[in-house]
């Protein structure tokens, strides 16, 4: 089930006075009883954290907020290390998942005390040198085609991640050479994937790893990561991840390969970003100009820079219009924003009731990959993000981008001397 914009038309028109949109708005309440039902879905596994993928929704306060609700930090940049130290995510809390990773993000990482999932097997070498073998280390696990894929993220041997079947086996035989005293292992094969098996078969897969690692190395693995990757409802007729079913499913399997092959307890982790935040915000906009040709193109004042999915997946994003809620949807429009390139599109030939210029647009699901994917490209400027605070009040979060922010790497004043 899709989750209702949380304001009224009232209280949107008001908030339009402090904030012109574009903006991002998200929910608070929902954020945290979102973060609850997880964390209790899963209490069971050993160690449970969900390490928060911070590329979803990259912003210290929100940060914060889950750090509050027990969630970690899964971070694969320098910038997503500094977020997560500045939201006091530290230490083990902070799972640094990155691939082609620079020198300098490792040893960041390292002084962090981050747990570091290696992308390579020549990584381990690569570590050393730029910041020494830690004391634990995990590996990313691509299981090749042993594992179907899914849209997004596409088939597991067409993927640049991880290592390979055979190269995890020796990845942990040089580790404990080098001197690794800890190990975890870690896979991430699925995005916005709604399907419950493939989610505890993901489980299994690692499970089933576990126990021949430790038939064929002796080496104990003490956590497994099944990455991120649970899929939201985008769509109003989608269903959500049955938590508890993925759970319980996954508890049959642990009980059978980990605790019938006397490994127990092995750790069980996560890192979900979209399904953490991804229902609980919206993109709110108004309709700038309508125009009829062949087509007819309701021109929003967001574009792509505010929300890339739909332009870049072809993703669906639920809009309505406020105010307009029990209308029919009889006016067929492609809703689009004002960069100068055709998928510049929220949707296509959707159906929605008649629009106005100065219509409030809602897009729905934009918490995760929304603004985090923006970008100036036409010069367009980010957004703000506002979160609705549990009691009511709406708080920026991060303020709209100005001119001066987008001219900031440009020196002017050299061009006077500049000779064309
Ligand atoms: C993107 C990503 C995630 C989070 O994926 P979601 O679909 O947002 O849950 C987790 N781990 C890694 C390594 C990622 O690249």
């Amino acid at each position: 089930m899709l989750r209702q914009y949380p304001l009224t038309k009232a209280q949107t028109i008001a908030l339009l006075e402090k904030y012109p949109t574009p903006f991002h708005i998200y929910d608070e309440k929902l954020i945290r009883a979102n973060a609850r039902r997880l964390k209790k879905a899963f209490e069971w596994m050993p160690g449970f954290k969900n390490y928060f993928a911070v590329k979803a929704l990259p912003n210290p306060f929100i940060m914060k907020i889950l750090k509050e609700e027990g969630m970690g930090a899964d971070c694969s940049s320098l910038a997503e290390l500094v977020l997560a130290e500045k939201a006091g995510i530290t230490g083990e809390n902070i799972m640094f998942t990155s691939n082609d990773t620079p020198a300098e993000e490792f040893a960041v990482a390292h002084k962090l005390g981050a747990i570091l999932n290696l992308d390579d097997i020549s990584h381990i070498d690569f570590l050393e040198k730029a910041a020494g073998i830690p004391e634990m280390i995990s590996f990313r696990y691509n299981p090749g085609p042993l594992k179907q894929g899914n849209v997004i993220i596409g088939k597991p041997e067409e993927a640049k991640y991880g290592l390979t079947r055979e190269q995890i086996f020796e990845a942990y035989k040089i580790a404990r050479e080098r001197g690794v005293k800890r190990f975890g292992l870690h896979t991430m094969v699925a995005s916005n994937e709604l399907a419950e098996e493939y989610h505890v078969g993901t489980a299994r897969m690692l499970f089933e790893l576990v126990v021949e690692i430790k038939q064929q190395l002796g080496t104990k693995i003490e956590f497994v990561d099944l990455g991120g990757g649970y899929g939201i409802p985008y769509h109003p007729g989608d269903k959500e991840v049955d938590l508890e079913m993925v759970s319980r499913l996954i508890k049959k399997d642990y009980d059978e390969l980990i605790v019938g092959n006397g490994l127990a307890p092995l750790e069980i982790v996560m890192e979900n970003g979209r399904m953490v935040t991804g229902p609980f915000g919206w993109l709110v906009s108004r309709v700038r100009h309508i125009k009829n040709i062949y087509r007819t193109y309701a021109g929003l004042d967001a574009s792509m820079a505010n929300l890339m999915r739909p332009g870049m997946y072809g993703s669906y994003h639920h809009i309505t219009v406020l105010g307009k809620e029990k209308r029919p949807n009889d006016h067929k429009y492609d809703v689009t924003g004002p960069l100068c390139e055709n998928n510049d599109k929220f949707a296509v030939e959707r159906m929605l009731p008649e629009l106005e210029i100065g219509d409030v647009i809602v897009i729905h699901c934009t918490g995760a990959h929304g603004h985090a994917m923006g970008f100036n490209y036409n010069g367009q400027l980010r957004s703000a993000e506002l979160l609705l605070r549990e009691n009511g009040e709406v708080v920026a979060i991060r303020r709209a981008e100005t001119l001066d922010d987008y001219f900031a790497t440009l020196d002017f004043d050299k061009l006077e001397g500049f000779k064309a």
